[in-house]
């Protein structure tokens, strides 16, 4: 087995407590298994605040990138940012993801196949609801923006989380899972997928 084949690409996605709650799970999991890709790995749990925490800065550069890139945004906006410091702001952001992330029950998935980071990132549409693609998970089924969260001092409510990168993917996927909780087994999908000979 060629492991290097990109179709052994994998990701995690999580079903956040509100996708849980308004009972999206099926919807979520229709969408990725659709286009094709494999479930590999799932369960339903309720994290600690320690396990958010981490899981948000398994990359050391999470804090400076994320608030660099609110502060941004806000500017782009033509708009002041609260505080000046971007290791503040993702202080800020941090508190209110954990009380999102902790105020009900997740859905983990590690979801494999070819270029899974960048289709499920695709499917799943951009962070902010009020901007998500229609046809997305995010466009399609919230409406949430920045401006309200921020007002409301909590964190946006997007449904389900998405790994960013390959390397974000294989940090949070060991995260979240041990090795023996990913399955490998066939779908009907890969022959027409990616078999050569078809
Ligand atoms: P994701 O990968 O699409 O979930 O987004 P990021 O990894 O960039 O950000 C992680 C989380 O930080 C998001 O789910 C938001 O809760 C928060 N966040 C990121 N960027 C912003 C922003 O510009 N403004 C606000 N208020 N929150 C943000
Ligand atoms: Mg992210």
């Amino acid at each position: 087995m060629n492991i290097k084949h990109p179709k052994h690409e994998q990701t995690l996605v999580i079903i956040k407590p509100d996708g849980i709650a308004r009972g999206l799970v099926g919807e979520v999991i229709r969408r990725y298994e659709r286009a094709g890709l494999k479930l590999v790995a799932m369960k339903m749990m309720r994290a600690t605040p320690d396990l958010i925490e981490k899981h948000y800065t398994l990359d050391p550069e999470w804090r400076r990138v994320t608030g660099e890139k609110t502060i941004m945004g806000y500017l782009d906006k033509g708009l002041k940012p609260p505080v000046e410091d971007p290791l503040q702001v993702t202080a800020i952001l941090l508190g209110r993801l954990v009380k999102y992330m902790t105020a009900g029950p997740l859905v983990p998935m590690v979801w494999q196949g070819a270029h899974a980071v960048q289709i499920v990132r695709k499917l799943t549409g951009g962070t902010e609801p009020l901007m998500a693609a229609v046809g997305t998970i995010r466009g399609d089924f919230v409406i949430d923006s920045y401006k309200m969260t921020d007002d409301d001092d909590r964190s946006i409510r997007n449904v389900v989380h998405a790994s960013g990168s390959v390397k974000e993917a294989q940090d949070e996927i060991a995260h979240w899972f041990k090795s023996n909780e990913i399955l490998d087994y066939v779908t009907v999908h890969e022959k027409y997928l990616y078999d050569p000979e078809l």
